[in-house]
């Protein structure tokens, strides 16, 4: 008769456990919606960490970690995670270091890409920002993998398409995130700039590479943020950011967007 009870007890906890059970993980799953499922938590692989170093002008401890965490939650996400993989297999090295004290430069970070060791620099701590930091990795992704962009060739063209990618890939992939818009600013009086964002969302929404979205608006923003907010330059030098260097404009860099960046 004890046993018999005592049975009973066991399978109304049992009942109940599982019931208690299903609720918590309906919870759990409602829950989990909240968060962009392309986002994942995870701790840097030590591969993709010893793609890094420091030079000694970057000493303290607040940057450094602060470079790290923007690689981390490059990382955490799916598409970027990519842009990551991609430059570990390459092999190369990156080695970040900060302009050097009252630096005329007016990049806020700059990038000089090479096949052994890559500098990737920051014009003082307020500009090692994450945007910062994915602009001058794509464009260590441009130099290894189209050769008018590594023999520095439509210099201009380069720039812009990597303004354009950085300001897609935020908009797209970190919605939370308060950023910079590169490849435009606010202007007073003209709506350039609330069209320049429109435009953005036209290629967020096309599922797939367009060349007609692309091209033409590509042309005339390019021009119009490289002559109002660039140095620019129409002197023979290649490196030298050139508006005739539209005319001839293929989209490069920007299909990596649709190719799953
Ligand atoms: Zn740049």
């Amino acid at each position: 008769m004890m046993k018999k009870k005592l049975l009973k007890h066991i399978v109304f906890l049992f009942i109940l456990l599982t019931f208690g059970g299903c609720v918590n993980e309906m919870d759990m799953i409602d829950h989990e919606q909240n968060f962009d499922p392309d986002i994942e938590l995870f701790v840097l692989p030590d591969p993709i960490k010893a793609i890094f170093e420091f030079d000694k002008s970057i000493n303290n401890i607040y940057d450094r970690s602060n470079i790290l965490s923007h690689i981390e939650f490059l990382y955490s996400n799916r598409k970027t995670r990519k842009l990551l993989i991609f430059l570990m297999e390459s092999g190369i090295r990156i080695n970040f270091y900060k302009f050097p004290a009252g630096s005329e430069s007016k990049n806020e970070a700059q990038c000089k890409p090479s096949f052994i060791i890559t500098e990737i620099g920051f014009n003082g701590s307020n500009h090692i920002t994450f945007e910062n930091l994915l602009h001058e990795l794509l464009h260590l992704y441009a130099y290894l993998n189209y050769k008018t962009y590594t023999d520095g060739y439509y210099a201009a063209c380069e720039e812009y398409e990597v303004r354009v990618l950085t300001d897609l890939i935020m908009s797209r992939d970190f919605k939370g995130l308060v950023f910079e818009y590169q490849g435009m600013k606010s202007v007073s009086g003209d709506s350039i700039y609330s069209d320049y964002q429109e435009w953005l969302k036209t290629l967020i929404n096309a599922y797939n590479y367009n060349s007609n979205l692309i091209v033409r608006k590509f042309q005339m923003y390019g021009v119009f943020c490289i002559t109002n907010f660039l140095d620019f330059s129409d002197k023979e030098n290649k490196f030298s950011l050139q508006i005739t260097d539209f005319n001839h404009y293929t989209p490069l860099l920007l299909k990596v967007f649709w190719q799953g960046f």
